[in-house]
């Protein structure tokens, strides 16, 4: 198998986590025979620096001809005066806009070796295995009409949904369901809006097509309570834009840091695979960015693109082993944790390396038995 992957690794510590993550997806060829072809183009800050724009054309063209685009980060104080459009940001929208994926997908697990670093008690947390699926192209942040009127004083957003776009979404989040443990928890406020009553409606039409898969609903408000108390109780959360923006950050203090969080953005021309954090310009340069983010972002490309989802797992139980090891980057670190054994960003990236290629190794051996 043969996969084209477009590498976008941004600025500040962008191009130290994803060089891990492309590590670990050379690793995982290497082991398996299959074939990763690597293009690395500017983004952001680094591409304004280079060519004037933070998303040159040649950036572009080189996304859209491949199988998969993996970001790092991008952002940088410098750049901090620019007018909106022109800053680095503006890049990884246009990105976003011309790859076209309209479901993202935000994974939230509660990792027992971190049980510690959420607000949450790990008793709450124990277990906690959500997959966010947001609709990304629609809603409040894309609907028309939008105005602000500063001499009245008046400002309009419009919530708008076509059963199209809620058709297409919904069986992204059943299709995943199917493969995980088989419920769909659809968010919205259908008590209040009519937007909310179609994408209800919307939502049990298609589950129609999908009888082994458990549909719940939630009001989004209920939902944000039963998320802090009983995360367990999810397994795939479907929803519309603005809720899946607010829900997905609240579920992330399940895991309990930023540099953890991976996402997917897919359904568009070619998806694309991004860590949740930022660029972290306090931390650049310094050996402390936390590459797991980034590094599980991988196994999600290769779960959602190349579908090679043996190896995806095989990374997310080696990240898993490394951290109950007490590997721990410093965003990790905690006082009342003797045990931990603080390590850089290569170092943890090695880690992770050296563990991948054992469980690899293992799965060959039993199946050369
Ligand atoms: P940020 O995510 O970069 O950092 C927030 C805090 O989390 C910082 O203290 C940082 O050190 C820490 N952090 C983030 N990722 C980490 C990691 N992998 N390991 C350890 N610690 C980590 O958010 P911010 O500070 O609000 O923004 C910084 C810049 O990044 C801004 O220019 C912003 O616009 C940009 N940004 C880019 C993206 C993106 O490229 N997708 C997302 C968010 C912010």
């Amino acid at each position: 198998m043969r996969i084209k992957v477009t590498i976008v690794a941004g600025d500040g510590i962008g191009p130290e986590v994803t060089q891990e993550a492309v590590h670990i997806l050379e690793s995982v060829a290497q082991l398996n025979g299959h074939k990763f072809q690597f293009i690395e183009m500017p983004i952001g800050g680094v591409a304004i620096r280079q060519h004037g724009s933070p998303l040159p054309a040649a950036t572009l063209d080189a996304a859209l001809d491949s199988d998969a685009v993996l970001l790092g980060a991008v952002g940088g104080n410098e750049f901090n005066s620019l007018p909106p459009d022109k800053r680095p940001e503006a890049g990884l929208l246009q990105l976003r806009q011309a790859l076209g994926g309209f479901a993202n997908l935000r994974p939230s697990i509660a990792y027992s070796a971190l049980s510690d670093n959420s607000p949450l008690r790990p008793e709450v947390t124990a277990g906690a295995d959500i997959l966010f699926v947001r609709e990304l192209l629609g809603g409040l942040y894309f609907g028309e009409p939008r105005s602000w009127d500063r001499k009245t004083g008046v400002a309009l957003n419009t919530m708008r949904y076509t059963r199209d776009e809620v058709v297409r979404v919904a069986r992204v989040a059943f299709e995943l369901a199917q493969k995980r443990r088989k419920k769909v928890t659809s968010v919205d406020k259908a008590n209040v809006l009519e937007v909310s009553q179609l994408w209800r409606a919307t939502v049990v039409e298609v589950a129609a097509q999908y009888p082994d898969i458990t549909l719940e609903h939630q009001y989004v408000d209920a939902c944000a309570m039963h998320l802090m108390n009983t995360p367990r109780n999810f397994d795939v959360v479907l929803t519309e834009n603005l809720f899946g923006d607010i829900l997905s950050d609240e579920a992330a203090v399940i895991t309990g840091s930023l540099g953890m969080l991976p996402s997917a953005t897919i359904g568009g021309k070619v998806n694309l695979y991004e860590p949740v954090h930022g660029s972290a310009p306090d931390i650049a340069g310094t050996g402390k960015a936390n590459p797991l983010g980034a590094i599980l972002t991988a196994a999600m490309m290769l779960r959602h693109t190349a579908e090679l989802e043996q190896d995806a797992q095989a990374i997310e139980s080696a990240v898993q082993r490394v951290l109950s090891r007490g590997y721990r980057t410093a965003d990790l670190a905690r006082t009342n944790q003797p045990n931990q054994q603080i390590v850089t960003t290569r170092e943890m990236g090695r880690l992770v390396f050296e563990v991948l290629n054992e469980i690899i190794d293992r799965r060959q051996a039993m199946h050369a038995v």
